[in-house]
Order: structure tokens, then C-alpha cells, then sequence
């Protein structure tokens, strides 16, 4: 605790009050003293040698009795300035005394009697009595004391005046800088300049504090700037320069607001890049980086100067669009800024164009969401939409997307839990070969035998198992259990079939695969060629070069390939040729229209005549008619699939020995 004291000019006063003024009282106290005790006996003296003369100048008047003279005498002893009152006491011819009395003996005032003897010849012939004036001292004190106290005030002043003004000029005033001096520097702001002439104590510590105050500056600037920078770098995405998450919410903030007094509407853009992994997949994270700051270039460019682009990170982006007169705008918006995403773009490190695709999902605030956070999950959700709806387009969000995202959340996690508790199992349908009429091989078709919803079809949670990558572990427990299947079949002595497996273009990039079709093969010592793989060719289309190194190395294995879907894809015929499947699946599209429709009729005698040319078996797959089924068959293609001759069902209910009559 610092005790509340005196400041320095204060104490600086009390101690010339103190030092000064007080000594100079004391000495002429004592001065007083002194003078008197030496005065004192002076006095005395002086007072018996006027008694002495005065006794002197008596006698003979006293002698001869001469009243006259003796008054004479009296009034010169009485004209001595000590003297104020005389008297001749005993004097023979009188009855009473002759007194003389002047009248500075009025009554009131001190008066010192001395006697004498008045001698004539050894004999006292009266006595003599003198009054002294007794203010003598006093007044002789008084006025060497009025003297004194002259001097030692004048003595007081100069020197009170001197060291005042030197400690004022000396010490006070530069005292007064430094704390000035101090202030700023403690305030940290630019200050003033601070001049110190002196090369006192003083001087150089307000030199040194000078010194301290520049380097304290200086600090001060290189910290701003490195704030600054900082500042930046945290509001900034290192890649494209463009605002982050954080900056992007500041800024939302300050629109909101003026959204909210303005009743006007904000859309905040949700874009997520199409097939971002499998350019950063196949030509590299560098490459995929400057995609991603052309796509960042490319949104500036489409829009307002008002508008603002963020990158959340990944192939994120979000784009906060203020003060929009409705959805048509945005939309119109959201068109260009697509449109402008779909032109090639030239990219060193791709060794040429690439067009890329988005997908966007859009907010309104404040309809969609009170705050920054909650409009970016709904624009997120929308964006999904977009995602599930084929890419490349862009959907508002609705409330009812919250649900499905809830629903799609649920799913998902029942789904994990699922392959532990291991509730999947294979259906199975013949594919059947209508030159015997018996069953050629089964499809195996993947069903969940969900605890609440009952069994489920592939297409109730596939994407969902593509999106959490569990499609990996469930693909290899497909595969397992297909060989399971084939060997349960070999050891109930049925006759041989093989079995077809579907796969994702997703399973493609799982590195494990290959191994686990190996292994699965050996476990159940199943043979080359009694498992077949089911694949889309756009799928394969779509596909780098490494996923052509898995299906190399799954047909290494012992593997067959079909071509599933065929003809809805972009099929190429020169892939076709390097690819060299083993059969090729006629989609169930195409065959439903037969064999009324023109147009499919074509298309099935192409790929037949295709798949005969190229020496490739072919299937068609979704046969429900007689009429299908003969038109089919009248074209060569013997190896049909479909509800007509049997549904998907439990390997237990299955009977492979059995046979199909043709009427
Ligand atoms: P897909 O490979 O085209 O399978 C044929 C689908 O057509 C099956 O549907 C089957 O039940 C159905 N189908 C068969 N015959 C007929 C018919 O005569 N008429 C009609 N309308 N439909 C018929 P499912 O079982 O719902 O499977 C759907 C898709 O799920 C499959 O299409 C396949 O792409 C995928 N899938 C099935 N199992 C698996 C699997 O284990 N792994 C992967 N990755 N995908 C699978
Ligand atoms: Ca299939
Ligand atoms: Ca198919």
C-alpha cells in the first residue's frame, strides 16, 4: 500500500520552512539571551558610578546645609537619561526627604533603587537614593532584537528566494517533465517530444527515459505491424488470400445487422466442388491447389464487388451475397457463378484444361437461420441436396431437409452399427440360361436386415454406406460371403454356378480389396471364374489410373468382369475394346420397352451384335415378360435375368437344379 504523503514541492516548502525560517527564530532567541546576560552587569556598573558621582556632587551641599544647592544637584544627577527619580533620605535640617522625580518614574513602570551613604569626614550626614529608569534593558534588547530580526528576515528571504528559485528551476520543473514525460510513456501513445538540455542527474534520466520512450515506440510500431499481419493471416486463407471462416462471420455480423434495420434479405452460398478428391487424387495436392485458386479466381470474377467469397477449407467455399431483392436474383446469381465454373480452366500443374463442376446449397437470412452459424449449416444441407440430386445444380434449402439430414445422420450411424452386429445378408437371383433352361449363375444383391425398418433394398442406404466410406468394409463382407456361398452350395453337392458381386465406383479406391477377394477365395477354396464382378462403365469411365490397377489386380485374383447397366453410360467403344469384359449386362431400361419400342429394339440388337463381335457374353437383365423374354432369345441373347423367372431371394429358398420350360 503506498501511504498518501507529502509531494515534493510541499516537502520541498516544509523543508525550507523547517531548515531556514525556523533556525533563523532560534538564533535570535538566543541572540536575546546572550545580549542580555552581557548587558546585564554593564548596567550595574554603570548604575554604581552614577551613584557614586551623584554621592559625590552631595556632600557639600548636604555639609553646608545650602538648600539650594543641594537642588541643583539633584536636577543635574536627574538629567542623567538613566535616572528618573532621586531623594536625599536623613538629611538633618528636613523633616521629610527632598526628592526630585522626573517623570519617566510615573507609577506602573519598573523602577531599580539604589542607597548610598552621603560621608563627610568618616561620618554619614545623609543617604542617597536613586531610581533608575528599569525598562533600560529591555528596550536596549528591543532594539537589537528589531535589528536582528531585519537582518536575519532579509538574510531569510534572499535565501528562501535563491533556493527556491533553484530547486524550481533545478529539480521541481524537470521533475514536472519527467512525470509528464512518464505519462506518455506510460500511455504508450505518440507523445511529445521531451528536450533535455541539462547534463544534471535530472537531465540524463530524462535523456535515458527519452531513450526508453523511442525504444518503446519502436516495439510499439513492429508489434502493430506484426498484429497486423497476424491479423491477416487469421482472417485470411493462406491458398487463395481470400476471407476465412472467421472474417466471413465478422463480416455476416455487420450485414446481418444492417439487413435486420433495412428489412432487406442476405443469401449466404454453400459450394462444394464436384470430383475435387479425384483431381487431388490423380494429379497430386499441388495441382489440386491451383485448382483451387483458379475456382477462387473464377468466383470473384462472377460477382458483385459487394459480395463476399470465403474459403472454408477443402473444396469449400462460401459466398455471402448482401441486401438481394429475392430468390430470383440469387438465383440468377447462383446460374452465373455455376456457368462460370463449368468453363475450362487453365491449370500448369493438370498439363492443360479442366472443367469443374459445384455443387451449391443457399440460405436466405433471415427465413433460414438467426445466425451465421446456423444459415452456413442450413446452406450446408442444401448443398447436400444438390449433391444428391446429380451435382453440378444448385437448391434452397427447406425445412424439410433438416429432417432428411436428421434421418440421414440416423442412418448412418445405424449403418456402423449394423456391419457389427453383422445384420446383412446376400439375396440371390438366377441369372438363367435359356438354351438349357437351366440356372447359369446368381447376382448377388445385398439386403439389411434393418431391427426396426424390416429388410432394406441397396438403394436405402448405399450412398449412405458410399458417403462414411463404410462401403469398404461392407463390399469385403459381400465378397466373403459370396464365396461362403459357393462353397456351402459345393458341399451340397449343387451344381456349379458362379456368383456376380456388384461394386461401387467407391470400392475401386479401397486398396484392400484385391487382398480380400484373394483371401476370401483361398478360405473357401473357391475357383478362377466362379466369381464375377458387377460394374457400371461410367464408373469406369470416370476412373483414374489407379483404380484400372485395382480391377487388374481383382481380375488377377481370378475375377471375371461384367459390364453392368450397359448402354446407359457413355459407353466408348475404344474402352471397350481396352477394358475386354467378359459379359456385358443389357440394362433393365432398355428392356422394358420391349418388344414394342422401336428405338430399344435398335439399341439391344446392337449391343448384341457388339458383345458377339467382340466374343463377350451378354445378359439382360429385368426380364418380367413372355414377350420380352422370346423377343430376347429370338436375338440371341440366351442368358436372361428377371422377375419372370425369379426374384431375388434367400440362398435357402433358392433351387439351382431346377430348370426353366420354354412353351
Ligand atoms: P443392379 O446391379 O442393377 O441390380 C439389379 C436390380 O434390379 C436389383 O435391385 C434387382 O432386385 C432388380 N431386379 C431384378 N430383376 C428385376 C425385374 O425383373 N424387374 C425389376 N423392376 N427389377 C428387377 P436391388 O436388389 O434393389 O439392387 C439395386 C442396386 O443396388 C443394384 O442394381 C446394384 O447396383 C446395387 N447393389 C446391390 N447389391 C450390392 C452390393 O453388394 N454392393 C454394391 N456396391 N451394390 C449393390
Ligand atoms: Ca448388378
Ligand atoms: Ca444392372
Amino acid at each position: 500500500m503506498r501511504r498518501p504523503w507529502l509531494s515534493i514541492r510541499a516537502a520541498v516548502l516544509t523543508a525550507i520552512v523547517v531548515g531556514v525560517v525556523l533556525p533563523a527564530l532560534l538564533f535570535v532567541l538566543v541572540d536575546q539571551r546572550l545580549a542580555r546576560s552581557a548587558q546585564e552587569p554593564a548596567v550595574e556598573r554603570n548604575r554604581a558610578a552614577v551613584v557614586a558621582l551623584a554621592t559625590a556632587a552631595v556632600i557639600e551641599p548636604v555639609w553646608t546645609l545650602s538648600e539650594p544647592a543641594l537642588r541643583a544637584a539633584l536636577e543635574r544627577i536627574l538629567s542623567e537619561p538613566t535616572v528618573c527619580e532621586v531623594a536625599v533620605l536623613d538629611y538633618q535640617p528636613a523633616a521629610a526627604p527632598v526628592e526630585h522625580r522626573d517623570l519617566r518614574c510615573v507609577a506602573g513602570t519598573p523602577v531599580v533603587r539604589r542607597e548610598a551613604p552621603v560621608m563627610h569626614e568618616g561620618q554619614t550626614i545623609a543617604r542617597l537614593r536613586i531610581g533608575f529608569d528599569g525598562r533600560a534593558v529591555d528596550q536596549a534588547l528591543a532594539e537589537r532584537r528589531d535589528t536582528t530580526l531585519w537582518l536575519v528576515a532579509a538574510q531569510v528571504l534572499f535565501g528562501v528566494a535563491v533556493l527556491a528559485g533553484v530547486l524550481s528551476l533545478r529539480l521541481l520543473r524537470p521533475i514536472d517533465r519527467l512525470k509528464q514525460q512518464a505519462g506518455s510513456l506510460a500511455a504508450s501513445g505518440p507523445g511529445a517530444t521531451f528536450e533535455w538540455p541539462n547534463d544534471d542527474e535530472l537531465g540524463q534520466l530524462g535523456r535515458h527515459l527519452s531513450a526508453v520512450h523511442a525504444q518503446n515506440r519502436r516495439f510499439v510500431d513492429e508489434l502493430e505491424a506484426k498484429n497486423a499481419a497476424l491479423h491477416r493471416l487469421a482472417m485470411h486463407d493462406q491458398l487463395t488470400g481470400l476471407p476465412n471462416r472467421r472474417l466471413l462471420r465478422e463480416l455476416f455480423e455487420h450485414e446481418a445487422a444492417a439487413a435486420r434495420r433495412e428489412h432487406s434479405t442476405l443469401a449466404l452460398l454453400f459450394i462444394d466442388l464436384d470430383h475435387f478428391k479425384t483431381v487431388n487424387d490423380t494429379h497430386g495436392h499441388s495441382a489440386g491447389d491451383e485448382l483451387l485458386v483458379a475456382v477462387a479466381q473464377q468466383l470473384g470474377g462472377a460477382l458483385r464487388g459487394s459480395d463476399v467469397v470465403c474459403r472454408m477449407g477443402g473444396d469449400e467455399f462460401l459466398v455471402l451475397l448482401p441486401r438481394v431483392e429475392g430468390w430470383e436474383q440469387v438465383a440468377a446469381t447462383v446460374d452465373r457463378l455455376l456457368q462460370r465454373l463449368t468453363e475450362p480452366l487453365t491449370v500448369p500443374g493438370l498439363k492443360g484444361q479442366v472443367r469443374i463442376g459445384a455443387s451449391v446449397g443457399i440460405a436466405l437470412y433471415p427465413r433460414d437461420g438467426a445466425d451465421f452459424d446456423a444459415l452456413a449449416r442450413t446452406a450446408d444441407l442444401a448443398m447436400y441436396r444438390s449433391k444428391d440430386l446429380g451435382r453440378g445444380r444448385y437448391s434452397f434449402f427447406h425445412a424439410d431437409l433438416d429432417t432428411d439430414f436428421r434421418a440421414r445422420l440416423e442412418l448412418e450411424r445405424q449403418l456402423a452399427e449394423a456391419i457389427e452386429q453383422r445384420e446383412f445378408v446376400l439375396h440371390l437371383q438366377p441369372v438363367i440360361d435359356l438354351s438349357s433352361g437351366r440356372t447359369a449363375g446368381c447376382e448377388a444383391l445385398l439386403r439389411w436386415q434393418h431391427p426396426q425398418r424390416g429388410l432394406l433394398a441397396p438403394g436405402a442406404f448405399i450412398d449412405a454406406a458410399e458417403r462414411t466410406g463404410l462401403i469398404h468394409p461392407l463390399g469385403r463382407w459381400v465378397i466373403d460371403a459370396a464365396c461362403a456361398q459357393l462353397a456351402a452350395w459345393r458341399s451340397a453337392g449343387a451344381p456349379p454356378v458362379r456368383i456376380a458381386v456388384n461394386l461401387s465406383a467407391q470400392q475401386l479406391r479401397d486398396p484392400l480389396l484385391p487382398e480380400a477377394l484373394r483371401a476370401a477365395m483361398t478360405r473357401h477354396a473357391v475357383g478362377r471364374g466362379e466369381i464375377e464382378l458387377e460394374l457400371t462403365e461410367s464408373t469406369l469411365l470416370a476412373e483414374g489410373e489407379d483404380t484400372l490397377a485395382t480391377l487388374a489386380a481383382l481380375r488377377g485374383a481370378g475375377a471375371l468382369l461384367a459390364l453392368d447397366d450397359f448402354g446407359t453410360g457413355y459407353s466408348s467403344l475404344s474402352y471397350l475394346k481396352r477394358l475386354r469384359p467378359d459379359k456385358l449386362k443389357i440394362d433393365r431400361s432398355f428392356v422394358q420397352g420391349l418388344p414394342g419400342d422401336a428405338d430399344d429394339r435398335a439399341l439391344v440388337q446392337a449391343i448384341i451384335a457388339m458383345a458377339r463381335a467382340l466374343g463377350v457374353s451378354v445378359v439382360a437383365e429385368g426380364v418380367e415378360t413372355a414377350d420380352q423374354r422370346d423377343w430376347l432369345l429370338g436375338e440371341g441373347c440366351v442368358l436372361q435375368q428377371g422377375y419372370l423367372f425369379a426374384r431375388p431371394m434367400a440362398a435357402e429358398a433358392l433351387d439351382l437344379g431346377a430348370t426353366v420350360a420354354i412353351a
